[in-house]
């Protein structure tokens, strides 16, 4: 599948061109480019608001973020309700909320092979500024999005609160934690996976999927589009930058590489991950760098908040092998210390390593989707580790901590989704020998909904900690993980919901822990 056209014009040149006209108009601006690319559509008519789904923006660097959106006037309908051809789309950026200072504006063209979708990546702007954005098409206007620049590159930002999420299955559970969130005060937000869920729709819960399950492109693109008509979720993604990441469930549960969880031959999961990968940078704010290429996408990458944190994003779904002993809890099996078992893929884990070992940062955050920690979750005297997650990777997960310690990487913190619960970890050199020295720090993010209605407190929470002491929290309730950062301490709050089957849920603020910097142990504060 090679992308015909990609939607993405040089945002700096429009730019240019549209100062050079003395204006940062949308009609001046939208009139330079239509007569300069000739064909593309600029005044269509639409059955319906054509931003049904929202705005978005993603991956800030010190200069600039990319903005999206979607044309969507019929979001379920195959094509969104769209005409099959190019339309353009204007976009302003300004400095202040109600888009009186505007910075930057210019066009860009929704295309109907990426869905009508629009990404642009913004530069020029200033670093460490809140900036407001919205798209105009023909005579409809977005809803305004708030933003924000990273820190210069050498500069120490006194905080940085950010929040992270995963997990939002649209039928267990309504969204209401993001309701929450969109009130907090939040420099970014960080997305762990399972933005979707591919399952069939099921009468019997909360909210019902729109399709049988997801395996075309167009059958992606109808989830995305009722996923992201969510108002909770388009709150969400209005008040801060993402910045992304996928696990299994954007293609299929549990997948590894090119083999699915399900029977299927290697070249019918191939077209079917390609669909799914198309339709993820489709709907979500990501650069041009992360453009599919039929199977392959690369969306593992780094993002720095001056020299207070640096976020390394890693895909730990498209490169890995099979799990080497199946899904599911089991006992270690030596087979877990085979050299070519892998979560990153060769590639991947190099570019990890070099990174930590160059970065500059205060924090080396690892945004990822599953428990690196070794927990046993088995009952009684049997040990088991689930196989989906890095101890179904025992040797590159060990050869991490090792990184981490022989390097003297600056402040390791994990950040996992996956598991619809909430954990607090330290990270120890060597978990066979449980009062090893700690290397890091993981936390482990709750689900937004999947899974329904949880407990503040998990019946066999007792056993669980007494078998893994450097778990310093568990529990299942919904919610997300709100994290402030300054260049002396991290402090971590697991912000819950009770219930997510009805609307109105309250919001908790079930545990906080506080780790000092270059002092890898987690204090409950
Ligand atoms: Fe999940
Ligand atoms: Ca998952």
């Amino acid at each position: 599948m090679s992308p015909p056209l990609f939607p993405l014009l040089d945002a700096r040149q429009l730019s240019r061109r549209s100062f050079l006209a003395g204006s940062t108009s949308f009609a001046a601006a939208a009139l330079l480019s239509t007569r300069a690319r000739g064909t593309v559509a600029a005044t269509p008519k639409f059955s319906a608001y054509p931003f049904s789904l929202g705005i978005a923006s993603g991956d800030p660097l010190p200069d600039g973020v990319v903005l999206w959106t979607r044309l969507a006037p019929k979001p379920l309908e195959a094509g969104g309700g769209m005409p099959p051809e190019p339309i353009e789309v204007s976009w302003q950026i300004a400095e202040d909320e109600a888009m009186s200072r505007i910075v930057q504006a210019g066009t860009a063209v929704a295309d109907p092979s990426w869905a009508h979708s629009v990404h642009v990546e913004v530069s020029g702007l200033r670093p460490e500024r809140w900036y407001w954005y919205r798209f105009k098409v023909g005579t409809e206007l977005s809803p305004t999005g708030r933003t924000r620049t990273a820190p210069q590159a050498d500069a120490l930002p006194a905080r940085l609160r950010f929040a992270f999420a995963s997990c939002q299955h649209y039928e267990t559970g309504l969204f209401t934690a993001y309701d929450h969130l969109a009130r907090e005060d939040l420099d970014l937000v960080v997305h762990l996976g399972d933005y979707i869920y591919e399952g069939a729709a099921n009468d019997q819960r909360v909210r019902r999927h729109n399709s049988p399950e997801i395996l075309q492109l167009d059958d992606y693109r109808a989830r995305y589009a009722l996923y992201k008509s969510d108002p909770s979720l388009q709150r969400a993604h209005a008040i801060a930058p993402w910045i992304v990441t996928w696990d299994d469930h954007e293609v299929a549960n549990n997948y590894a590489g090119d083999i699915p969880d399900k029977p299927s031959t290697k070249p019918a999961f191939l077209l079917r991950r390609a669909a799914a990968y198309q339709a993820y940078f489709e709907h979500m704010p990501l650069r041009r760098s992360a453009q599919p290429h039929g199977p392959d996408m690369l969306l593992y990458r780094s993002l720095n908040y001056g020299r207070l944190a640096q976020f390394h994003v890693l895909d730990t779904r498209q490169y890995r092998t099979d799990q080497p002993q199946g899904d599911g809890v089991k006992p270690p099996h030596a087979v877990l210390m085979d050299p070519r078992g892998t979560a990153l893929g060769d590639p991947q884990r190099d570019w990890l390593f070099t990174g930590l070992t160059r970065s500059p940062a205060t924090w080396n955050v690892l945004a990822q989707q599953i428990m690196f920690a070794r927990v046993d979750r088995t009952r009684g005297p049997a040990i088991g580790y689930s196989m989906d997650q890095w101890p179904g990777y025992e040797f590159e997960r060990r050869r991490l901590l090792r990184h981490f310690a022989d390097k003297k990487i600056k402040n390791p913190v994990v950040l996992t989704g996956d598991i619809h619960s909430n954990w607090a970890n330290e990270l120890i050199a060597d978990f066979d020998q449980l009062d090893s020295r700690r290397v890091g720090t993981e936390f482990v993010g709750t689900s937004i909904s999947s899974s329904g209605d949880g407990t503040e407190t998990p019946k066999n929470n007792g056993e669980l900690l007494a078998k893994n002491p450097f778990v310093k929290f568990h529990n299942t309730e919904r919610g997300y993980v709100r994290c402030e950062l300054t260049p002396q301490r991290w402090r971590t709050d697991y912000r819950t919901v009770p219930f997510v089957t009805k609307p109105g849920a309250p919001l908790n603020t079930r545990a906080s822990f506080v780790i000092e910097s270059g002092r890898p142990i987690l204090q409950r504060v």
